[in-house]
């Protein structure tokens, strides 16, 4: 286990338990988990520690409250921007045209928590952010997936079809793709005309 791993686990034990927690010790070696309300006497911690090969591991973990019925502070980690990247994709389909109310309507249905404006405005951002990059390393991958294709499957024609922007990156428009097998068994193909209705738009 990874520190960054072990916060996860603990942010999403949080958010399912409708509890706060707070780090009250963390060094290289370690870190200490504790329950907010562990000053009012509630037991809930996770310690982890760096074992000699390295390799982080829970100590201790004392999983029950007896804060259930104390007043709850704001819940924070549902404002975490690392917390909140991890949770929106599952719920919600960002796109470009995504708003950030909707994050803010969106986690309260499956989580009961409350996520303010701003926290959902980062991470909307960042999500749409990393979509476009998601994509644009997708779209990097067609040249290397068509000579793959090619060099299973002779006779195979492709047609990729892309144009140039200013600034020297390639948008793509279209690609064609035809295995020898249409191609052949299109010549002997009877000669027709189909002809099929469209809509006008002005
Ligand atoms: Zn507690």
């Amino acid at each position: 286990m990874s520190f960054p791993k072990l916060k996860e686990a603990v942010e999403s034990w949080a958010i399912e338990d409708h509890f706060t927690f707070s780090v009250v010790k963390k060094d290289v070696k370690r870190v200490d988990s504790r329950c907010r309300a562990r000053a009012m006497g509630c037991p809930w911690r996770v310690f982890a520690s760096t074992m000699m090969e390295g390799e982080l591991q829970v100590m201790k973990i004392s999983s029950s409250h007896t804060c259930i019925a104390a007043p709850v502070a704001a819940r924070e980690v549902a404002n975490t921007q690392n917390w909140l990247r991890r949770t929106v994709p599952q719920h919600l389909f960002v796109t470009k045209a995504t708003k950030p109310m909707e994050i803010v309507e969106t986690i309260p249905i499956h989580y009961g928590e409350k996520v303010n404006y701003e926290a959902a405005r980062l991470t909307n951002a960042a999500l749409i952010a990393d979509r476009v990059e998601h994509q644009r390393e997708h779209f990097h991958q067609i040249p290397s997936y068509l000579q793959l294709l090619h060099q299973h499957n002779e006779g195979l024609y492709t047609d990729l079809h892309t144009t140039a922007e200013v600034n020297g990156h390639q948008i793509f428009q279209r690609l064609f793709i035809c295995p020898w097998q249409s191609r052949e068994s299109f010549q002997s193909m009877r000669k027709l005309m189909a002809i099929d209705g469209t809509f006008l738009k002005a």
